[in-house]
């Protein structure tokens, strides 16, 4: 993110973020100021939704919290990362440089020796002169070669080196994307993913349906169990989508114990078969808690459908998922509602 806003209204922004921050339970680290800093100058929507989220009903920001916000919304990819590949690629870069001046010094040179033993034999009848000026001549132009030799080596080694970097800066990119906990895309991960799918059924005309999953009285389980075991359940879940879906499907963890699933070239019944197979397994799995090997079972989630219907926008295609997945808790929960049309 780049910041424009000047001294006067940054110094504001500084002012507000301080008060939010203390009213909150996270530590005022400056990441913390980040997320709060970007939250309230406006310049971030999707963070603006995570955040209106997770502040509504009062609800109090925590180091965790913050983190999450930070890595799905924040930062394109770790700051120690971004350091450690500019240092890189200005070492690789610096290297080249070092390089090329000292191969310009050593032509300029071999130029001047050029000049002078032009003019030494200007006039020269001497054969055994002429023959000395001749194989020195021959001596220089030998380590010229060998310099400009050295320099393609070290270009060739340099471009190797600029193609890890890119490799690194590639696995960055898609780390950026992925959510810590379970592996899967962030929520970040799954906005590129629904331009991208959106684009394409629009584009032509094919069908894609959404369904936005939710784990039932999760607080719950958090509090009968602990919150270690809570992120079992989140990565339990996350394995079931990951086994469940194929080809081009994408399941993202969209924040807390909320996921989507993005279905390309699937109608609404091919969803809907695919989510039961989903809810009925969560419904029927028992997950180990590591303290003391108990094994739980009966945590259920609650999943909305959405098929893109003609002219409908990316946003109202979410909320009417999201919506359908509220029906399904106010229905009784442990089920799966379709969107409404
Ligand atoms: P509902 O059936 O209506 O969805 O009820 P719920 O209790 O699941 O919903 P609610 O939104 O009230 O609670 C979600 C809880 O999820 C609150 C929060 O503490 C917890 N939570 C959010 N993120 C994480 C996480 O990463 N790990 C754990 N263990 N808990 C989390
Ligand atoms: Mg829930
Ligand atoms: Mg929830």
């Amino acid at each position: 993110m780049v910041y424009e806003q000047d001294r006067e209204a940054s110094a504001v922004l500084l002012r507000l973020a301080v008060q939010h921050m203390s009213q909150h339970a996270a530590a005022l680290t400056p990441t913390c100021y980040a997320v709060w800093y970007e939250y309230l100058a406006g310049i971030n929507p999707r963070l603006t939704l995570g955040m209106d989220e997770r502040l509504m009903d009062g609800g109090v920001l925590a180091d965790a919290s913050i983190e999450e916000l930070y890595r799905s919304y924040c930062s394109e990819f770790s700051l120690e990362k971004q350091q450690s590949i500019r240092e890189a690629s200005q070492n690789v870069l610096g290297s080249i440089r070092q390089q090329a001046e000292a191969v310009r010094a050593h032509s300029h040179e071999f130029g001047g020796q050029l000049e002078q033993s032009a003019s030494n034999m200007n006039g020269q009848t001497d054969a055994g002169v002429l023959r000395d000026i001749i194989a020195q001549l021959h001596g220089e132009t030998a380590a010229v070669a060998s310099s400009m030799h050295d320099l393609s080596h070290s270009l060739e080694r340099s471009q190797e080196e600029i193609d890890e970097l890119r490799c690194q800066l590639d696995n960055a990119r898609a780390e950026a994307l992925l959510d810590p906990l379970t592996g899967v895309m962030n929520r970040r991960g799954f906005d590129k993913r629904m331009e991208e799918f959106y684009g394409i059924a629009r584009q032509k005309q094919l069908p894609l349906s959404l369904a936005v999953l939710d784990i039932d009285h999760f607080k719950l389980v958090n509090d009968s169990y602990g919150h270690l075991f809570g992120d079992r359940v989140i990565r339990g879940l996350a394995q079931i989508l990951k086994a469940n879906i194929k080809g081009r499907d994408t399941v993202a963890r969209l924040g807390g114990e909320e996921f989507g699933l993005l279905l390309p070239e699937t109608e609404t019944e091919g969803a809907l078969a695919l989510c039961e197979k989903i809810r009925s397994t969560m419904a029927g799995s028992r997950i180990r808690r590591a303290s003391n090997n108990q094994e739980i079972g009966g945590i259920t989630v609650s999943i909305g459908v959405a098929t893109l219907m003609p002219g409908e926008d990316r946003n109202a295609f979410f909320d009417r998922a999201d919506q359908a997945m509220y029906a399904a808790k106010a229905a009784g929960r442990n089920q799966i509602t379709v969107a409404q049309i």
